[in-house]
């Protein structure tokens, strides 16, 4: 039986994908050889990476003025390919703080130049978005986070700006629509709502790359991965592969529209709960919350425990808090199922009725 699945990530993918991922592992389409036993340039594989970003591109409506990207190194090295790529010494970068992952991009581009952090909710402890900030005309760039991991918020509108707007969308790619020509570069590590770890998508307009002075390394230059088609150096062909069936597989289920309502609905109910049920509260405030990562927290936190230990005796997994912030946090990935989501409601109105 498989587990009711809330790993933040890597995190839970569709049944089908496993299924055909494990049957290519084995065999790819009647080749004789294991997907993961074949060369990156064989007519097979560049199949798949085309079809893989041509996918990306249809779901976020982009044109030839963009390029999709599958890198290794995690959404982590992309904090640093970044800044790396896009601004010089002497420039300003603005980013907006909205967590830990955007302190660790905020990090890295203090590495190549001035930093404008616009706004942070960091006194708040991460349970919210700053709406109100000024985007300087002059930075190179302005970095958001669209969906915090961690603290659970997320961004719904995103900022109107004059300068390029760059997204770590790591933990709610391909959650909804977004047209992606609001944004200059997208990325996003693959383990979250696509695939294994391994691979980090990246969606980048041409007309940004090419601007600064430094001398950059190869395996660090987007121009570079861009020429050579994701294939400078041998890309993760396995993670690529399933990114790509769970690409068809968000096409199946009815598109971006219908991946949103089954988000909505999955989120809403378990928000409904929180909200409702007398020993839990929401670490976020109402108007921010993720419908990818729900953090919640008990009253009582010498519950806790043995509230885990209910969930592990209902097959539920994965529910325990980042380290940094105690309390839940349950991850609503594209490919959990709602009956997962109505396990733990089951089980929160359970102990309620225990603990009561
Ligand atoms: N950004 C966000 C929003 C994340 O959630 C994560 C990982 N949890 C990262 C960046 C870092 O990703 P990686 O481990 O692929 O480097």
């Amino acid at each position: 039986m498989r587990k009711h699945n809330f790993s933040p990530g890597p995190g839970i993918l569709p049944v089908s994908v496993l299924k055909q991922a494990s049957e290519a592992v084995l065999d790819y389409k009647g080749s004789g050889m294991g997907l993961i036993e074949m060369s990156h340039r064989s007519t097979d594989f560049i199949e798949i990476m085309e079809e893989a970003r041509q996918r990306v591109k249809q779901l976020f409506n982009l044109g030839d003025d963009y390029e999709v990207l599958f890198l290794q190194g995690g959404a982590s090295l992309q904090f640093t390919m970044i800044p790396y790529n896009l601004l010089d010494e002497n420039e300003t970068a603005a980013y907006l703080e909205t967590g830990q992952w955007a302190k660790g991009a905020i990090k890295e581009a203090r590495l190549f130049g001035n930093v404008d952090v616009v706004a942070s909710s960091a006194e708040n402890g991460f349970k919210n978005i700053p709406k109100d900030f000024v985007v300087p005309g002059n930075a190179k760039y302005f970095h958001i986070t669209t969906n915090n991991t961690i603290y659970g918020t997320e961004m719904f509108e995103f900022p109107k700006t004059d300068v390029p707007l760059i997204a770590d969308m790591s933990s709610d790619i391909f959650s909804r629509p977004v047209d992606g020509n609001q944004f200059s570069l997208i990325y996003a590590g693959a383990q979250k709502n696509m695939g294994p770890s391994g691979t980090t998508m990246v969606v980048v307009k041409k007309d940004i790359l090419g601007k600064v002075k430094r001398k950059i390394p190869s395996m660090l230059n987007y121009a570079i991965h861009i020429e050579k088609e994701s294939m400078y150096n041998t890309p993760a062909t396995f993670a690529i592969y399933v990114c790509l069936l769970t690409l068809r597989w968000i096409e199946e289920l009815g598109g971006l529209a219908e991946m949103e309502k089954i988000n909505i609905a999955k989120s809403s109910l378990l928000y409904q709960e929180i909200d409702n049920n007398p020993l839990f509260y929401g670490y976020t405030v109402p108007e921010d919350r993720s419908r990818m990562n729900v953090t919640f927290m008990l009253h009582n936190q010498d519950l806790e425990k043995e509230f885990v230990q209910l969930c592990k005796e209902r097959n539920i997994s994965g529910i325990k808090g980042h380290r940094t912030l105690g309390g839940f946090r349950a991850s609503l990935y594209n490919a959990l199922p709602m009956e997962s989501v109505e396990a733990l409601v089951g089980a929160m109105q359970e102990f309620a009725k225990i603990k009561g």
